[in-house]
């Protein structure tokens, strides 16, 4: 057991340096993998676990998209902290059951310290207010749609979405994230159940259109219940005018969700808490951990005003669960999840470790070099076409606009290179355009202008 320990722990020594010797983009196709799996592994027999290892080190280097190079300025996916590796490790061996308190005090109560803290730095109250780690951000917009269901539909609980007299809607922009028309369909309300509201110039959710929806889906005997604005769209980094769609649900009475998985974090940085006015006035926060604070996944958090909420729309009876306490609140009758790992503490362990004052001087670093990158391909000649303070970079180029050159030319040309990522996107469903977002904090500005040489070349070169 020694020696295989002392193999990974070289890996992870070595996987972390900045010479790793790895192509950022992988070249392969699903046979060569099947094949070199299928011809190692039946199951059968009993392989060492130095040759696993082997195996899974080199499949992993070679056929990955490493997200977590500070070449690749992609998804949010980060490079991780190394106290979220070594809390992942300690979370396996330990193996706590956080289900109920009294399974893992030690756990639970680590998380509830991590998530307190957060809950304080979104405007909400520990005291009264509700968190829970998740699997992520897909997860915790989840958890915001069926408390406010159960909070705005008494019925929903017991008689189901059927024995309503009319049909719930909800709101989120034509930029916010897919996983509201999935949620949709789960929790049984129907895809159509979304109203996509459109977007101003800055990509940011009109609320003049939203108040018309709303107004004609109540004339039209719908029933709307939930606004979901975004806090840092996944395609362009743009925050919707919280404040006043807060202003617009205190009006309709309905549920405000902020979905703030990958901007979130940026509230660390004093600085920038004004570009998140009205996500105090939130009744459910989305915020990943696995995204901008920099753990491994899956490391989502959700974030609610009122813990009385989580608790009717989770509540359950089971027999042979352990005798509940006073004080403490068992996350398998107030989340999602019933067996539930110690997600939190590869966040608690990173938080401790750096401190506040550190996490916040990596975000506003990130933050920095977006804007280098922004003026830096501005100087090049391509055209900017988001305007957010966050760090992702959306683009074109006269080439591009002008029909002579799509986006995917240019794209398919970086990935040939393997040395760097960034991704197309679409804005306002038909404007195509690259995509770099910083998501590493060990990005510097010689990668940003490597970023930048290459995509001058490519702009410049024939096709
Ligand atoms: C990434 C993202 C999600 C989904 O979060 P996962 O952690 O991938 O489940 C939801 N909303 C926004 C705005 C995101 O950027």
């Amino acid at each position: 057991m020694h020696d295989i320990l002392n193999v990974i722990m070289d890996e992870i020594r070595d996987f972390r340096t900045s010479h790793k010797n790895i192509k950022v983009v992988p070249k392969v196709k699903p046979d060569e993998i099947r094949d070199f799996l299928a011809n190692r592994y039946d199951f059968k027999d009993s392989v060492p676990i130095e040759k696993v290892f082997n195996d899974v080190k080199y499949s992993m280097r070679k056929w990955s998209l490493h997200v977590t190079d500070p070449r690749y300025f992609g998804l949010f996916d980060p490079q991780v902290t190394l106290p979220s590796i070594i809390a992942d490790t300690l979370t396996a061996l330990y193996n706590p059951q956080l289900a109920s308190w009294s399974h893992a005090p030690a756990a639970n109560e680590i998380e509830n310290i991590t998530l307190n803290y957060f809950l304080k730095k979104f405007g909400m109250d520990p005291e009264k207010g509700f968190a829970n780690f998740t699997t992520g951000g897909a997860e915790s917009n989840l958890t915001a749609v069926l408390l406010a269901l159960t909070d705005k539909f008494p019925e929903y609980g017991n008689k189901g979405l059927r024995s309503l007299e009319t049909q719930p809607v909800f709101y989120i922009s034509g930029e916010a994230h897919n996983s509201f028309n999935k949620i949709a369909h789960i929790t049984g309300l129907g895809r159509n159940a979304v109203r996509v509201i459109g977007t101003d110039d800055n990509l940011k959710m009109d609320t003049f259109k939203l108040r018309k929806a709303i107004e004609s889906d109540i004339s039209s005997g719908f029933k709307p219940f939930l606004v979901a604005g975004t806090a840092g769209t996944t395609s362009a980094g743009i925050i919707d005018p919280l404040d006043r769609l807060a202003g617009i649900c205190t009006e309709y009475e309905l549920w405000f969700h902020v979905d703030a998985a990958w901007g979130g974090a940026a509230v660390l940085v004093p600085e920038y808490k004004k570009y998140f006015n009205g996500l105090e006035r939130a009744d459910s926060i989305t915020c990943d951990a696995h995204k901008w604070l920099s753990v491994s996944m899956g490391g989502g958090m959700f974030f609610t005003r009122d813990r009385s909420d989580a608790l009717r729309t989770f509540k359950i009876e089971a027999d042979y669960m352990p005798d509940k306490t006073q004080e403490t609140i068992d996350s398998y009758a107030s989340t999602i999840q019933w067996s539930r790992r110690f997600i939190g503490l590869k966040l608690f362990m990173t938080m401790a470790v750096l401190g506040e004052r550190a996490v916040a001087e990596t975000i506003k670093k990130q933050v920095l070099l977006g804007e280098k990158l922004r003026r830096k391909l501005k100087s090049d000649g391509w055209i900017i076409v988001n305007k957010t303070p966050l760090p992702v970079v959306c683009f074109t180029h006269p080439r591009i606009t002008k029909g002579d050159l799509r986006p995917a030319d240019i794209i398919s040309r970086i990935y040939d290179r393997q040395d760097t990522w960034i991704s197309e996107t679409i804005l306002k469903s038909n404007m195509n355009v690259l995509r770099a977002c910083i998501t590493n904090y060990e990005s510097t500005e010689k990668d940003i202008l490597f970023l930048a040489a290459q995509l001058k070349e490519l702009i410049e070169g024939e096709y």
